[in-house]
């Protein structure tokens, strides 16, 4: 008799059945302990938390209130897709709630499920933003509207309840949306598209609970119908902006608006995952490929210009003036998922790690309740502070706020902090890959109902040694599956108390398996130096550091008499590890040798040659980029001069 494959419990993002990779259970894998742990103790005790209550100070929850009761009014408060926010939020609680780890959050999130239910309209239709006595006209905006984005974002929410046993009517809520979508945009429908994709990825994952294909079809209109110049022109490159310059399959790299042309990729993937388009699914990877290579920065983070939140052209990766949103980077992380399950390629698990601890987790402060919008990579001047108590306007400036008129990013990292454990492993007919390290047991299924339980010890990011321990197995053959980041230098694998090096890649170990066996993986986390390619103008002449999967960066506040834009670094110094303390817990600093340079101010800043300089030495201490802006006003610089670099050249 053969066994069936057994389904995961509570799938995770994207889980999608023909994948070369199948996601587990976002329950299988419990964090138990160490850096990721900790990030979600913060995610459960401060961020969400601190989402629910900004969004019912600020009257975005009272929105649906209003909507519920039939008393929506012109004095509605907000902008145009506040309601995506609450989506958000509540996606990040269900996640929350399937590993049982908040079941305070139950209660608030079956009062908004409510509400969404009340506050429906007869024929599906849903934003509190439009169509009610007195405001604007549904679909009267589908440039700037947002109307299909926050659906999109509902929809996710109510695909995260139906896999994680949320609310039950919420789903009812969303396929009532979706069909209302389809009504009125589908094939004989209104030819229109939404300016900011969301709908796409929203509908398909739809399609992946309900067994509907309609909604699958619908997905793949939208993306079908993007590039065709639809959508008006607009003062950020023209079409670019929202991507309806080119057809989708057409295009060479990701453009315009970053966190719209990641959204789209992610939803056009799904639909070549789903429909078995081999073209469209090749041509959004070369995109994504080609934007990874040219258009993204050390940190992962992606879209260089704040002129439209766009993407720059290739190279142009300014570091005071990064845009780097914090939300492109959420959705680079869906992109690589979505890329690592269809292909296997290890790269994309490097992808997801490197924007993971670089530019989504540098977003929100240490106490969990002040959030970068943008991560820039260098600021000359210290920021200022938000204005207390009201949603922010400023999102590009070197200080936190706690909340902003436009508060895409918080929830966002609320979301992704709460469904980590989905992206941390995957199995394959022949056993388990681990893809990141986070302390925890794996106790999951792979192949045709083959069981495995592992436990995994580390202390990862800060040390490099990763130890998994067979807790149960059945006794056949299987493969454990670990990646080898690609920034190691250097690493071993111990089997039975056998080392052997290995190199970047995954590295697998097949055999029969006993309770009690343990593989370990040790990967040198010495600092290293590492320079940009010749092409980015703005970092030229520069260097800069990384420990392991973490970038560091140079703060005022370790170096108060230095200014970091006279301070340069010298190479014949390797970087190493420091106990210098920096009043940041779980951080190991970096030291560097260098300089300190002094100049005359001239009346001109540029001339036939070299202005006098004088150098002393300096020595330099950096923390992990992410930590940064965490103790007052300060500035700080990723990447930094060198010594051997003239500085005139
Ligand atoms: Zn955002």
């Amino acid at each position: 008799m053969s066994k069936q494959p057994i389904a995961p419990a509570v799938p995770g993002p994207a889980a999608n059945a023909s994948d070369m990779l199948q996601p587990v259970s976002l329950i299988d894998y419990r964090i138990t302990g160490g850096f990721w742990a900790d990030f979600q103790a913060l995610n459960r005790g401060a961020i969400i938390p601190h989402c629910n209550g900004s969004l019912e100070r600020v009257g975005w929850v009272e929105n649906f209130r209003a909507a519920a009761r039939g008393t929506l009014a012109s004095d509605r408060v907000g902008r145009l897709f506040t309601d995506s926010e609450i989506y958000k939020t509540m996606e990040a609680m269900v996640w929350e709630n399937a590993r049982k780890s908040a079941p305070d959050l139950e209660a608030r999130l079956a009062e908004y499920t409510d509400l969404l239910t009340q506050a429906q309209h007869e024929d599906g239709y849903l934003n509190t933003f439009y169509g009610y006595d007195g405001g604007p006209e549904r679909y009267t905006d589908l440039n700037w509207g947002h109307e299909l984005y926050c659906a999109g974002h509902l929809i996710q929410a109510a695909v995260a309840a139906e896999r994680a046993d949320g609310p039950q009517e919420f789903i009812t809520v969303a396929r009532r949306l979706a069909d209302h979508i389809c009504d009125r945009f589908g094939e004989d429908g209104s030819q229109a598209l939404c300016g900011h994709p969301e709908i796409e990825t929203a509908l398909v994952e739809l399609y992946r609970v309900t067994g509907e294909r309609r909604y699958l079809e619908q997905a793949k209109i939208f993306v079908d119908r993007r590039g065709h110049k639809t959508l008006g022109d607009t003062m950020y490159k023209g079409r670019d902006y929202y991507q309806d310059s080119v057809p989708v399959r057409a295009a060479k790299v990701l453009v315009g608006h970053s966190v719209r042309a990641l959204y789209l990729a992610a939803g056009a993937i799904d639909v070549a995952v789903e429909t078995g388009d081999t073209e469209l699914f090749a041509a959004v990877k070369a995109q994504y490929d080609r934007t990874l290579e040219r258009r993204t920065y050390l940190t992962g983070a992606m879209g260089s210009n704040h002129h439209g939140e766009t993407y720059g052209d290739d190279f142009e990766l300014p570091s005071e003036r990064a845009y780097a949103e914090t939300c492109a980077s959420v959705a680079s992380v869906q992109v690589a998922w979505r890329l690592l399950l269809a292909t296997g390629e290890v790269r994309y698990a490097d992808v997801i790690e490197r924007t993971l601890y670089n530019s989504i987790i540098s977003s929100p402060s240490v106490d969990g309740r002040t959030f970068f919008y943008v991560n820039a990579l260098q600021r000359r001047s210290p920021g200022i502070d938000p204005e207390p108590g009201v949603p922010s306007l400023r999102r590009t400036d070197g200080t936190r706020a706690s909340w902003f008129t436009t508060s895409c990013c918080p929830t966002n990292v609320a979301r992704l902090l709460a469904s980590l454990s989905a992206y941390v492993s995957t199995t394959d007919e022949s056993g388990v890959q681990l893809h990141q390290y986070a302390q925890g047991t794996l106790d999951t299924h792979f192949g045709e109902g083959r069981h495995v339980r592992l436990a995994v010890t580390t202390e990862y990011p800060n040390a490099g040694v990763v130890t998994v321990s067979v807790g149960e197995t059945d006794g056949e053959s299987w493969s454990l599956s670990l990646r080898v980041p690609a920034w190691a230098r250097s690493a071993t694998l111990i089997v039975d108390g056998e080392p052997r090096k290995v190199g970047p890649g995954r590295v697998s170990v097949n055999r029969r398996w006993s309770v009690g066996d343990e593989v370990r993986l040790e990967l040198d986390l010495k600092p290293q130096f590492v320079h940009p390619d010749p092409r980015i103008d703005h970092v030229r002449g520069c260097v800069a550091v990384e420990r392991g999967p973490l970038v560091y960066a140079i703060e005022s506040v370790d170096q108060p008499d230095a200014d970091l834009d006279l301070v340069a670094v010298d190479l014949s110094h390797a970087p190493v590890d420091s106990d210098v303390p920096v009043g940041i817990d779980g951080v190991v600093p970096v030291t560097l040798q260098g300089v300190r340079r002094t100049l005359a101010d001239g009346s001109w800043p540029y001339g036939a040659s070299d202005t006098e300089v004088i150098e002393a030495p300096q020595q330099l201490t950096l923390i992990p980029y992410f930590r940064w802006a965490n103790r007052g006003k300060s500035t700080m610089r990723v990447w930094t001069a060198r010594t051997d670099v003239p500085t005139g050249a």
